[in-house]
C-alpha cells in the first residue's frame, strides 16, 4: 500500500530518482542521499509500514533473507552494520521502515 506522503514510497514508484542497488517484487534496496559510511545503502520493503510494529515478520525475515548478498554485492566483503531506528527517540526521520546497511570501511561505534 503507497502512502502518497512518504517519500520512499515516491522512490518506490519511481517517482523520485534514487541509486537502486537492489529490486525485487517486495523490497527496494538503494544508496542513501547523506551517506554515513563508504558504503551506505537503505532497503526497504515495498509495502509501506511506518514502524517495526507495524511490519509483519514475514517481510522482515525475507529482507533479512536478502541482505547478506546484496550487502556482499556492494562493497561490504568486510563486515557491514544494520541499524533500524524506531521513532523520535532513535532519530527516525524517514517513517517508512527502512534498514541501514553500513559498510565499505572500519565502522566507528557511533556512526549512526
Ligand atoms: P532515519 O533517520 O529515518 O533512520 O533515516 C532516513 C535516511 O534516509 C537518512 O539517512 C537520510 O539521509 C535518507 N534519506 C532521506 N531522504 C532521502 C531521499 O530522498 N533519497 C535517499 N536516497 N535517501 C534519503
Ligand atoms: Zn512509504
Amino acid at each position: 500500500m503507497k502512502d502518497n506522503n512518504c517519500i520512499f514510497c515516491k522512490i518506490i514508484a519511481g517517482e523520485i530518482p534514487a541509486a537502486k542497488v537492489y529490486e525485487d517484487d517486495k523490497m527496494l534496496v538503494f544508496r542513501d542521499i547523506e551517506p554515513k559510511a563508504k558504503v551506505h545503502l537503505l532497503a526497504v520493503p515495498k509495502s509501506h509500514f511506518k514502524l517495526l510494529s507495524e511490519a509483519d515478520g514475514e517481510i522482515m525475515s525475507y529482507m533479512f533473507g536478502r541482505i547478506p548478498q546484496i550487502a556482499a554485492q556492494n562493497g561490504c566483503d568486510g563486515g557491514y552494520r544494520l541499524v533500524i531506528n524506531q521513532g523520535d527517540d532513535a532519530g527516525q526521520t524517514v517513517f517508512h521502515l527502512h534498514i541501514h546497511i553500513l559498510g565499505g570501511e572500519k565502522l566507528p561505534i557511533d556512526i549512526i
